[in-house]
């Protein structure tokens, strides 16, 4: 009869099955990774990449850039905005200094002033080393601006602030800088090229990339109020320390909090007056001076990124445990984040993590359904495979019981007609006697067979209640060896034992009886005739240690770990003569557990075996 479908052994799942089921995860992981990868993340990125600048140590400074500031107390104490007159008295201090450059970050051409003023501060100008002035707009290319008179011989060079607001995080935050529009030279990579040569090149600038029509390149920015700066006052009086600004690049600008142009917001914080403009522009020339730009990390490691978390979250939520995926997925989520921050510092690479943290949640959302059906599918198989052994099982017990009892009245009448025979006067000739004999000792082992049966289903349906009493464990073992005597006699096999005295101990006495009386019926069975058998009693790290051993056939060691299963009876036994039901040792377990000990057995095949229980002086 063929097996109802709950019934049937899972199907194994081939090597084969194994490859496709694996292959088409992978290949669903790749389809997710791939949508993930075209959702728009920029401003997420963005903070996170804001987080990663935060929380790791500021860049190093280049010692060559000073700044000086147009405070609102300059104003208070020129009684008005610097003058022509006030700038040029401020770049003649500055020119006894012999700075490397000066860089105008206002349009100077508007400062108010005479012409003979504003004359005298272009003629100091000319003759310093360098003086650059900055635009806040780009100039197209033909287009190029100059200053008024008397200033058109300085150079008037574009360096705009590149807030992020209309494109990439689109939150205002200043995180790039522009190096060129339409291939001219921008402010910042001039002047730093003064300290740094390799710059004149801007191809050599460290994560330069292209941005319509524009090269661009990260700001390696520094907390606010990291660079040295003095009021414009107190450097136009000169109080600072002589030699401070030899050979320095001196930014000057405004910090007046009048106009929000004068400010920006930094990765460090988001406030529209963050940071002043020309700290910004001092932030710009020394991530070209240390050439220390964050590289932004290609595509393909972005997308492989995705491609790894997808595939592993797709596995763990398909294969694992719940508790231990979400273990593993938050680990994966931890592992993300630390390499996202190892790769900005100290590499300074920016990892893209937002894409690869949101594959995590995506792909464990989008596959957790699914691995809910199988699991619920798989239970409700379970379910009913178990109903369907239960009731199997119930009809084995029934009939089994049912069997044995029917068998139970015709042996004993078996048994009786046997003995009616034997005690019978009239003379039987010696093979009539031999058949009797036979005929009753099968009798017996028949209804020794039911018992064992009878006793076992009883236990399985009903379970045993420990009768405890206080008893002596080698009156039992004595008990048991007097009681199997006669059985060894007929083997000749000698009975030697060993029992130290013991004190009683709680047991069920005659469970404990079962139990030995089946190690020394059985020693004596699987043992040939002329050997001895070692029973021996002791007390041992508050335990009683009983040990029944003999030098019978002994058991192979594949068969030693199913010793104690119900039924089992050794592939030797079953072929050999010797009678048995498989249950002795399976019940003597089950009773030596219920007393809270243990039973195991050592056994070289051939040279014999030896059972040891252990049974708790105190029952707990
Ligand atoms: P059985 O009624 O078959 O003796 P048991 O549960 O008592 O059932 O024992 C299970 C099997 O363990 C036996 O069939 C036999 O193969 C093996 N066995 C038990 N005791 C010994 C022993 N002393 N020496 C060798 N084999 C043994």
């Amino acid at each position: 009869m063929a097996l109802p479908p709950a019934l049937e052994e899972n199907k194994p799942v081939t090597d084969r099955r194994r490859w496709f089921l694996t292959v088409l995860r992978v290949l669903f992981a790749l389809a997710m990774a791939g949508l993930i990868s075209q959702i728009k993340l920029d401003y997420i990125e963005s903070y996170l990449y804001d987080l990663r600048v935060r929380h790791s140590p500021a860049p190093t400074l280049s010692p060559q850039i000073e700044l000086i500031f147009i405070t609102p107390e300059t104003v208070q104490k020129l009684k008005g905005n610097p003058t022509a007159a006030d700038e040029a008295r401020l770049l003649e201090t500055l020119a006894k200094e012999n700075p490397l450059a000066v860089v105008y970050d206002f349009d100077i051409g508007e400062t108010a002033g005479s012409m003979a003023d504003k004359t005298a501060w272009a003629g100091t100008a000319t003759q310093m080393r360098h003086v650059f002035v900055s635009a806040k707009g780009l100039f197209m290319k033909g287009q190029e601006e100059k200053l008024p008179a008397p200033f058109t011989a300085l150079p008037l060079l574009p360096a705009p602030k590149a807030a992020d607001s209309l494109n990439f995080g689109k939150d205002g935050v200043t995180r790039r800088t522009m190096l060129t529009y339409q291939g001219n030279k921008m402010l910042q990579p001039t002047v730093a090229a003064l300290v740094n040569p390799a710059l004149s090149d801007i191809r050599n600038v460290r994560g330069r990339f292209d941005f319509i029509e524009t090269d661009q390149a990260y700001i390696r920015f520094s907390p606010t109020g990291s660079f040295p700066h003095l009021e414009f006052t107190q450097a136009s009086a000169g109080q600072f320390s002589p030699g401070r600004f030899k050979d320095k690049i001196v930014l000057i600008g405004q910090d007046l909090g009048i106009s929000e142009d004068e400010y920006v917001s930094t990765p460090y914080k988001r406030d529209v007056v963050a940071m002043t403009r020309l700290e910004m522009q001092a932030n710009v020339l020394n991530t070209l001076i240390t050439n220390s730009a964050p590289v932004k990390a290609p595509v393909w490691l972005n997308w492989l990124l995705i491609a790894i978390v997808s595939i592993l979250t797709v596995h763990v939520v398909l294969t694992m445990k719940p508790l231990k995926g979400l273990a593993i997925l938050g680990i994966a989520f931890l592992a993300v984040c630390l390499f996202g921050y190892l790769a900005y510092w100290p590499l300074g690479y920016w990892v893209s993590i937002a894409h690869p943290l949101l594959a995590i949640f995506l792909c464990y959302y989008f596959f957790i359904p699914y691995r809910l059906i199988v699991e619920n599918r798989r239970s409700w198989e379970y379910y009913q495979k178990n109903r369907l052994l239960k009731q199997v099982e119930e009809l084995k017990g029934n009939f089994i019981s049912m069997m044995s009892h029917d068998l139970k009245t015709p042996i004993a009448r078996i048994q009786g007609m046997t003995d009616v025979i034997v005690t019978d006067s009239t003379p039987v000739s010696s093979r009539q006697r031999e058949a009797v004999d036979t005929i009753k000792h099968s009798a017996d082992d028949l209804l020794k067979f039911i018992n064992a049966i009878l006793n076992y289903s009883r236990i399985e349906s009903e379970g045993v209640h420990l009768q405890l009493q206080s008893k002596d464990i080698n009156a039992i073992l004595a008990e048991v060896i007097r009681k199997n005597e006669f059985l060894a006699k007929v083997k000749r096999v000698q009975i030697i034992s060993e029992l130290e005295p013991l004190f009683p101990i709680s047991i069920d006495p005659d469970l404990i009886r079962q139990v030995f009386s089946n190690l020394v019926e059985n020693a004596i069975k699987y043992s040939p005739d002329d050997t001895k058998i070692m029973v021996s009693s002791e007390e041992k790290d508050g335990k009683v240690v009983v040990q029944v051993a003999d030098q019978g056939f002994g058991i192979p060691t594949d068969e030693l770990p199913n010793i104690f299963m119900k039924f089992f009876r050794s592939k030797n036994a079953k072929s050999s003569p010797i009678k048995g039901s498989g249950l002795g040792l399976y019940l003597a377990k089950y009773f030596i557990e219920l007393h809270q000990g243990s039973i195991f057995v050592e056994s070289s095949y051939g040279q014999g075996s030896t059972f040891t229980v252990e049974l708790p002086l105190k029952q707990g």
